[in-house]
């Protein structure tokens, strides 16, 4: 069976699948179950059997830490991934989230790139819907990239999920066709000449272009960001018709060959004109005339791009379609032109069994958060436990305004697997819950695609805390936040410093402190050191507070109804109220100074 759903066959699908949720949802549990119910996993509870009230009843919700140990086996030792699943496993997924400082690895199928085919299909069926035959007529100037392949020791390939999409055959088939990029300018691997080229395409099919995107709003706007710094070399480019000599890669020169063909002086005066204005409000309509929307994820973590992307639009609206992970997709936005603040996503039910662990409201435990004092470990044990006893309920049973943290079964080897998400029930689409995405259950920093844990922080926090020590300087509190004003966005640290209880600091080293920057650096995990390497998360930032600033933040939030006595320091500032309490308060700054090994 192809995967591709054709653009106008898809919204009928997603029509049955929301009417019918229920029944693909036990059709999926039912075909996962005979399929893998063989696996040593899946043995150890179930006996073999392939029952689906029985894998209910007996398989342990769990965390990728759950899995890990087989995931090592199949990766280091080499053993048959059918100890995991059954399916072939063909290359190995690199994820983002964050465990214990390393990208979490996962088995990747044949079946999971057709399902991804698939859903990404339905998603732009669902957008092709609310503008009405645009994606037919026009191309989508998709700005895509894939990172290098490293490999593990049982001589699997591993590499981001979209890496693998974009390299294989079903994105060259069903796909490649639909964007503006050819695929050799997508595949390749020096990301600078790959986003030059494909900015070159882009604007050399300017009249033709009828969406602008990239997966995450954060890679549109650096990507933005580029074009500011490059685009009279475009535009020079564009007018001779020759292609700048820095541009070695053989792929892009072939690809730039068959469509630089001339040059072109009327096109690039166009360009010139609209990018040589004072400011760049509205760049992206003046650029792309035909453009109906921008088609980037700009929810959750990503929503603090959105005022910036909303300044080069130009009023071009920013479309969220699809809700996806390393282990699975899992939504697409079926209202696209809904405010971005009211984004849900109904998840494909024949993709994945999905079942959701109640939590507490957002904004309840954003304030417990704040004001909770575990008062010991056992007190943490006896919560977390008390947790894992809530019984999941099923995709058709959830409630609306209900929060839930999301567990997942797929045909890759994850068995009732959190992916770690919180989301809130905000309405149906037929039978089917449309979810709003309302945050990751254990990140508090994010710039980008990096993700940093509570957890991580504070043991970076540690480590650099000691350097303090021979000084005699104590670290009295702290907070971070991630700082996305710059280009690359930057994580920032307030310290508040004391010096043997006194209330005045003495003068000291700056060194001293950068060393701290780049001490948590260090400690931070495998992703942000990537991300720094690559230039994508700018260096670290402590920004020193004065004394009594710390004090002057829980003033803060017991004007805001904080308790006193159960008060707690957020380890991350969301609130832009807190953020000036803090920072205003800043008395010196300093920057990591240099990049993580
Ligand atoms: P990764 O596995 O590294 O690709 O990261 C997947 C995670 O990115 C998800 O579990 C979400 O936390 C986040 N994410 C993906 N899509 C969206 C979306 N549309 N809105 C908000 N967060 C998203």
């Amino acid at each position: 069976m192809e995967p591709k759903v054709s653009i106008q066959e898809g919204w009928k699908v997603l029509e049955d699948l929301t009417i019918n949720a229920d029944q693909f949802q036990q059709k999926v549990l039912e075909e996962i179950l005979k399929q893998n119910a063989g696996t040593e996993y899946l043995k150890r509870f179930l006996d073999g059997q392939a029952d689906k009230e029985l894998f209910k009843k007996k398989v342990p919700i769990t965390t990728y830490d759950g899995i890990k140990p087989y995931i090592e086996r199949i990766v280091v030792n080499g053993e048959p991934a059918d100890i995991l699943l059954a399916e072939p496993v063909t290359a190995i997924t690199l994820s983002s989230g964050t465990s214990r400082g390393q990208a979490k690895m996962m088995p990747l199928t044949n079946k999971q790139l057709d399902q991804l085919t698939y859903c990404r299909s339905l998603a732009m069926s669902a957008a092709n819907k609310f503008v009405d035959g645009l994606l037919e007529e026009g191309k989508q100037m998709q700005l895509l990239f894939v990172r290098p392949d490293i490999y593990v020791p049982s001589g699997l390939p591993a590499r981001p999920i979209l890496t693998s999409y974009h390299k294989s055959k079903n994105f060259e088939k069903y796909e490649s066709s639909l964007y503006t990029s050819p695929m050799s300018t997508i595949l390749c691997l020096d990301s600078k000449q790959s986003l030059y080229c494909q900015f070159l395409c882009g604007l050399l099919q300017r009249d033709e272009v009828v969406n602008i995107g990239a997966v995450f709003a954060s890679v549109l706007f650096r990507a933005i960001r580029f074009l500011e710094d490059y685009w009279r070399e475009l535009c020079s480019n564009i007018r001779t018709g020759r292609l700048s000599d820095w541009i070695t890669d053989t792929g892009c020169k072939n690809a730039l060959s068959l469509m630089l063909t001339g040059p072109n002086p009327e096109q690039a005066d166009l360009i010139e004109a609209a990018c040589n204005s004072k400011s760049w409000e509205g760049i992206i309509k003046k650029l792309w005339p035909k453009a109906k929307y921008i088609d980037v994820i700009a929810t959750g973590s990503m929503a603090q791009y959105l005022p910036i992307l909303e300044f080069y639009c130009g009023g071009i609206p920013v479309v969220s379609m699809p809700y996806a992970s390393s282990e699975s997709f899992l939504g697409i936005n079926l209202k696209p032109f809904s405010k971005p603040c009211d984004v849900s996503y109904t998840l494909v039910p024949d993709v994945a069994y999905f079942e959701f662990l109640p939590v507490k409201d957002y904004n309840e435990e954003e304030t417990k958060e704040v004001q909770s004092d575990v008062k010991s470990d056992n007190d943490l044990t006896e919560k977390q436990t008390k947790k894992e006893e809530i019984e999941p309920v099923e995709l058709v049973n959830v409630a609306l305004g209900q929060c839930y943290e999301l567990v997942i079964t797929t045909c890759t080897g994850l068995y009732r697997y959190k992916v770690g998400d919180v989301l809130m029930v905000t309405g149906f689409h037929n039978n089917a819950p449309q979810f709003q995405f309302v945050r990751r259950q254990d990140v508090v920093l994010s710039v980008d695609v990096e993700k940093t844990s509570e957890d991580e922080l504070l043991e970076a926090m540690t480590k650099a805390k000691l350097l303090l020590e021979p000084f005699g300087l104590v670290l009295t509190d702290y907070s971070s936040y991630a700082d996305v004003s710059t280009v690359p966005g930057h994580y920032v640290l307030f310290w508040e410093l004391n010096m043997d209880a006194s209330s005045d600091l003495p003068e000291f080293n700056p060194k001293i402190i950068e060393q701290c920057c780049s001490t948590v650096e260090e400690s931070l995990n495998y992703l942000y050191k990537n991300c720094r390497k690559g230039n994508t998360v700018g260096p670290l930032e402590i920004r020193m507070v004065e004394q009594g600033t710390f004090d002057a933040l829980m003033d803060f939030y017991i004007s805001k109804g904080s308790s006193v006595s159960q008060y707690k320091t957020p380890r991350c500032i969301k609130l832009e109220e807190a953020f000036k309490v803090l920072d205003s308060r800043v008395v010196k700054r300093y920057f990591s100074q240099k990049v993580p090994a």
